[in-house]
This record gives C-alpha cells, structure tokens and sequence, in this order.
C-alpha cells in the first residue's frame, strides 16, 4: 500500500530553524547563512522521508514563519504598510510576521490566531482596496525543484484557495466575491508553473472544510474548484482536508473532478461513515495514522480500518500534518525505555506509516511487527491508580456547585476585604531575570542545595511584595520565581506525567512549546504551592493571592492519553489541584486564582458541538475544584484570549468571583457581550498589552478604563494587565504597574 505524510515538522531535530531566525533577527547572522539552515532541514527532512519508504512526500511544507504567510505572500497579499518599507523580499516577509521598528518604518505585525484545533497560530492575511491578487513568488515551484536535485519526487502541497478566503481579514470595502476570480486565475497559473516543471501532484489543503458551512460557503467551493480543475491539464489534484470530518460538503466534493480526496479518520468522527460510499476511479488518503499525538498507532485497529475501506484505491496517509508532533525520539534518554516503546513522534510516525503498508499487503497476523504491536496496546504500566478513579467515579452532582450563590458570596466578599473601588492586581509572574532561572537550573543540576534554593526564592518573594506595596497594588501575588512553565510546575508535583528534553512543536514562528505527556492516572503527590503562598503572606498584611493552574489548561496544554477520555483526565487533574486550593485555604489563603489561559484550546470545530462534546464537561470540571471552598474565600481565574465572545454564559457558569482576561488588543468588543449577557462575575479586561515592552501612559489607561465603565458597572471592575509579566524587563513592569495604579485613583477620585 502506499503512503503519504500531509507535512513535516520544520523548525529542525534541534530547533535549528528558530536558532538561525532569531540570529538572523538580531543581525548576527546573514540572510545567506539563514537559507543555508532552511535548505539543509528541508533536505534532511526529505530524505528522512525517502528512506522511510514514503510514497508521497510534500514539498513547500516548509515555512520561515508560518504557511499562511507564505501563501499571501506568493499571491502578492501584502499590505501597502509593508511594501512601503521597501525592504528586501524575505525582510519584509518578516516585518508582516513580527512587524518593524527601525530606520524605514514602524508598523505592526499582522494578527495572529489559533491555526483550528491546535496550539499552532497563524497570520491572518489581510486584503484591503489595494490588494491586487496575481500570482508574483516561484517557492512552490523551486521547492519542488530543489526537492527533485537531491532525487525526491514530491508532491506539492499549498494551502488551498477556499481555506486561504476564509481565513482572511478584509479590511477594505472588498468581500471575498470581489477577489474570488483573482485569486483562482493566481492558483490556475500556479498550477500551470508547477505542470512545467513536471509535477504530478499537487496537495491543496482545505482544513476548513470541516467547520459548519453555510450554502454560500459551498457554493464558493465549488465555483473555486470547477474553475480550477478545469484547467489542471496533466497535473493530478489531491484535495486534503484535516482536524475533522467533512460532513457538510463530502456528497458534493466526490463529484468534482478530484483526483484524490484526503480525508481525516482520526478525529473525523463521521470519515468512516462518509467513505462507505467513494466514487471509483478516485483515490482515497486515508488519515489513519495521528498527526496530533504522540502514542503509537494501533496497527490492529488501523488495518481492520482500513479493510473496512469500501474502495480499493487507498493510500495510507497522517491524519495531518506532523509538524503538531515533536521531531524524534531520538535522544529522549531520559525517558524509561518501557514508556519510551509507546511513543512515536514525527520520524516514529514514517516507520509506522511503511510498517502499516507493507503488513496491509500480508498476511499480517504472523508478521513480528504486528505481534510486538499488539502486545504494546495489551497495557502500560504504572498508568492505573484505583485509588484514582474511583474518586472520579464517585463525584456527585453536588461537587459541581459552589454555595451559597455568587450574589451571595459577593456580598460577603465585600465586606471582608474591603477592598477600594476598582480593585489593582496583576496576573501573577513578575519579571523572570535571568537570576531567577539561574537559581531554578541550578537547583535542578543538583549545583545548588534546597534551603539555598528557596532562601534565594523567599528574598525575591519578599522583594517583589514589598515593591507590589511600594507601587499601592491592592491584591498581592508571589511573583511565580519557583515556576518555569505554568503546566510543566504543576506536572512535576502529580504523579501521572512524564516529561522530555527536547519534544518541541512549533506554536509560532520562532516560538516552540514542549508539551508533558500525560502517561497515567493523575494525583497530587504532596502540596505544591502551599509554602511559598504561605511565606508571601508573612511578608504583608494586604490580602495575598495563590496561584494555581487549571485543570482544561494543564490537559490541554499536554499530549492526552487515548486509553481514558480526556474528560476522564481532565476530572482527575481538577480532583489534584482542588487538594491544592483547599490546602491553601487552610493555610489562610483567602483569594485563590486558578488560571484558565488555555480553555478554549480544544472548543469543537463545529459549533453543535461545543457544549455537547466540550463545555459541558470543562466547565463543571473548573467548578469542581473551588465548589468546596467557603463562601468568603475569594476565587479569581485568568484567560489569555479574549476570544469568548460567543461563549460568555459558559464563562460566567465557571462560577469564579472575578475573572482578568486579554482586552488591550481586541478593541474591547467583548465588553458589550458581557453587558449584552448580564455577565455576572466581576471582571478585570487587561488595561495594557504585556506582550510588548511599551510602557502604557496613565492617561491610556484612564482612557481604557473609562470604556470599560461605559459598559461594566464599577463594583464588578477590577484593574489589570493583560497577562502574566514574566517575560517582561523589571524597568517597564514598575513604570507600568506605577501608571496603572496612578489611573486607579484617578478614576475612583
Ligand atoms: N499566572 C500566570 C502568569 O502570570 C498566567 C500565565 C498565562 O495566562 N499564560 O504568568
Ligand atoms: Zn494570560
């Protein structure tokens, strides 16, 4: 059977790609040696494919920043901002990723989103009045050359034209009718370059295909496609789709003229349903083989999938690209080599595609491969914790519900902390200078004692308070100096993960996250924060917050198990960390935050689907860790993006006191959604954006406030940045936190 991988990780084995990037942004390495990088990981990457044995391998997978970018790029989608710098072809590519500020100009990045169900962002193109649609770069063509030199034949892949629209900002009087015709005629001649060259396949990726679509929608797909297929001459088409199912369009897609379809089994519920009827004469990609996530692939299960198949034109295929996985293996020695056998990350997944091909051709049962396999998914060991999961299953629907009532409890709340109107705090991390990480990979080598370790911690715990003081902030944090990552921290303290060294996966650009895996059954081995929450509270006598991680977070932010559902997982972390926050309680915590940044992360593709399939879990799986709480103790939770519009009321039923969020970058548009909902909880939109060392005047942030009032009544509004100031330089975060709390006054005066 042959085989095809939708695309590979690119940022390199070792981070090469964002090494040379960032070198190369801060001039210390030429545009020359940069391209040098790029070719030799797109090269190994190629042949690593070619040795594995895999039919069809992409080209143009590769990416300096992001797929999307480079798609506008090549179809001349460049904002007039960016021409006007009049830089050369990739720094301006650059500025459009990460903006500039220099010499010839200071303009913003483009916006950056959630890349569908995964922790990847993108770029979102912008068309305004002056776009001129035409097809102007040649990196699908010359990657698919240079792929040809080294004695790979690839096929091309390249975001296709309806994802591309859908995806895109307009931001002039133009809609996506008034480009359509351009930007097909670009794919048409793009199409036409590559048949020159000689390619015979070429990959449009359409993930959007699995999110609702109106009929206007699939109207434009089809006029897109017709017009395009149409014209393909010699070249063969694969239409791609991923991250779901393609309900909505899959009896029109099999009667255009496709010459292969691709199509997810993994996390397309209704795939398997869908193919059992597929046109003849067409081949099927079957998805089988994770793209997501890092288990090993049950070749038992997938080749009886694949038997099942109602068509003899198969190719076996990932259910996505790989680049959501980690590089290799490879090197991971400090994993237990009996864990170790249950992985398979990018270059793992190419023997498993060859392995599942060539035993799908066999008499498979006998095959060592198949039988090592099927052993392999018998168990794992040390994963089960009875103790566990019958506290899981012996959650009542009472755990759910905090009492008495939130009015209730704002009273009470009142008049314990009197605390001034428009309450100041920040989000929890201060500043991580590099003697705060030094102390942390110290201690961890084994370089530096446990008492020296805290001592150093409790200083910079007690300094940070004092200057929290100093600056007139209402609510107090620690300032999170023990912390490196605000799942890895939490991780390390429960039993049931394991971690790695060097599994990075590409969030943004330059930017890699490395992911616990979360092996077993999760308890919380000993308190994790009590002590340092209970030192910061000795050193003040204004109210101190605790600082917590969320359950949806800290599994969202890992590689979930597939044995247990991940509402299983999630009840056992929020049974952990809620240990955790009555243990602070107790030690006379009285206001605790329990970070949500992540919520949104695994929100369903379609929206029938939202609460059945998520929120009506997550949610209650949030309120199952401070429904135990008393009435007076104050509990806050934090998200990242603000991106809850159009989920306010199952934000609000989080049932949390207070809730600070992102706001400084989205125009404050959530603010009338929370009026428009009689959104309870009482809130904090971030005053200034952290993300940039920009120090906010206090006449911004009056100005930001007074907004806010317009819309939020003042007993429900707290003051706040944006997010946690971790990342930021000591100096701009005490000029900031100074003008925050200066705007404070003047609006309670
Ligand atoms: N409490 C965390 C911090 O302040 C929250 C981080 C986040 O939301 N990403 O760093
Ligand atoms: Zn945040």
């Amino acid at each position: 059977m042959r085989t095809s991988v939708i695309g590979f990780p690119r940022i390199g084995r070792n981070r090469e790609l964002k090494f040379a990037s960032e070198k190369y942004f801060n001039g210390e390495i030429t545009e020359k040696e940069l391209l040098e990088t790029a070719e030799a990981i797109k090269n190994e990457n190629l042949l690593k494919q070619k040795e594995a044995g895999i039919t069809f391998i992409s080209s143009n997978d590769f990416s300096f920043y992001d797929n999307m970018l480079d798609t506008a790029v090549l179809f001349n989608v460049i904002p007039k901002r960016y021409k006007d710098l009049k830089l050369s072809g990739l720094d301006t590519y650059f500025a459009m990723a990460r903006g500039y500020q220099g010499e010839k100009g200071n303009v913003k990045a483009l916006a950056m989103k959630k890349w569908f169900n995964t922790n990847y962002h993108y770029l979102v193109p912008e068309i305004d009045d002056d776009t001129k649609i035409e097809l102007i770069g040649d990196k699908p063509v010359k990657d698919f050359e240079a792929a040809g030199k080294i004695g790979v034949n690839t096929k091309t892949s390249i975001i296709g034209p309806f994802t591309f629209l859908k995806l895109t900002r307009f931001t002039g009087s133009k809609n996506v009718h008034d480009v359509a015709d351009d930007l097909i005629n670009a794919y048409v001649q793009l199409v036409k370059a590559l048949e020159k060259k000689g390619e015979g396949l070429i990959e449009f990726d359409e993930p959007r295909l699995v999110m609702d679509l109106s009929a206007e929608d699939k109207e434009l797909f089809k006029n897109i496609y017709n017009v395009i297929l149409e014209s393909k001459g010699s070249v063969k088409i694969l239409l791609q789709t991923f991250f779901g199912d393609i309900r909505d369009i899959y009896d029109e897609v099999v009667k255009l003229d496709f010459d292969a379809i691709g199509l997810d089994f993994v996390e397309g519920r209704k795939t398997a349903e869908l193919v059992k009827f597929f046109p003849k004469g067409k081949v099927l990609f079957a998805g089988l083989v994770n793209g997501k996530n890092i288990w090993i692939n049950d070749y038992s299960k997938t080749l009886s999938a694949l038997k099942d198949i109602a068509t003899d034109e198969i190719v076996l295929s990932t259910s996505c690209s790989l680049l959501h996985v980690p590089y290799t293996l490879d090197g991971e020695a400090g994993l237990d080599s009996d864990c170790k056998a249950h992985f398979s990350f990018a270059r793992e997944k190419l023997s498993e595609l060859k392995d599942l091909g060539e035993l799908f051709d066999t008499d498979f049962e006998k095959d060592e491969r198949f039988i090592r396999n099927k052993l392999l998914h018998q168990g794992r060991k040390n994963c089960m914790d009875s103790a566990v999961q019958s506290a899981v299953a012996s959650i009542k629907p009472e755990d759910y519900e905090r009492l008495p009532k939130f009015e209730e409890r704002e009273k009470i709340q009142k008049d314990k902390f009197r605390l001034p109107l428009f309450p100041t705090t920040t989000i929890g991390s201060f500043p991580q200078t590099a003697d705060v990480r030094k102390n942390r990979l110290e201690f961890k080598k084994g370089l530096k004692s446990k008492e020296e370790y805290i001592k150093f911690n409790q200083d910079k715990i007690r300094e940070c308070i004092k200057l929290q003081e100093e600056i007139g902030l209402d609510v107090i944090v620690h300032g999170e100096f023990e912390r490196n990552d605000m799942v890895e921290y939490f991780g390390e303290n429960l039993s049931g993960f394991l971690f790695t060294k060097n599994a990075w996966v590409q969030s943004y650009g330059t930017r890699c996250v490395k992911p616990a895996i979360i092996w077993g059954d999760v308890a919380r081995k000993n308190p994790i924060t009590v002590e340092w929450s209970k030192f910061a509270k000795s050193c003040t006598d204004k109210p101190v917050k605790g600082m917590l991680t969320g359950p949806v977070t800290i599994l969202n932010w890992s590689f979930p198990r597939e044995d247990i559902s991940i509402k299983e997982s999630t009840l056992q972390i929020a049974l952990a960390i809620r240990d955790e926050v009555l243990d602070l309680e107790k030690n006379g915590i009285d206001i605790i935050q329990i970070d949500e940044a992540a919520l949104r992360e695994k929100l369903p593709l379609r929206k029938a689907d939202w609460y059945s399939e998520y929120l009506d879990w997550a949610i209650p799986a949030f309120r199952l860790v401070h429904s135990k709480v008393k009435s007076e103790t104050q509990i806050h939770t934090h998200m990242c993006y603000s991106e809850f519009t159009d989920i306010i009321p199952a934000i609000d039923a989080m049932d949390a006191d207070v809730i600070t969020f992102e706001a400084s970058r989205s125009d404050l548009l959530i603010l009338d959604a929370l009026r428009e909902n009689n959104f309870k909880t009482e809130v904090g939109p971030g005053v200034y954006d952290i993300h940039s060392p920009r120090v906010p005047s206090v006449d911004e942030i009056v100005t930001a406030l007074t907004k806010m009032r317009k819309k939020i009544e003042d007993r429900k509004l707290w003051v706040n940045p944006d997010c946690g100031l971790k990342t930021r330089g000591e100096d701009e975060t005490v000029k900031s936190l100074k003008n925050l709390v200066a705007a404070a006054k003047i609006i309670r005066g």
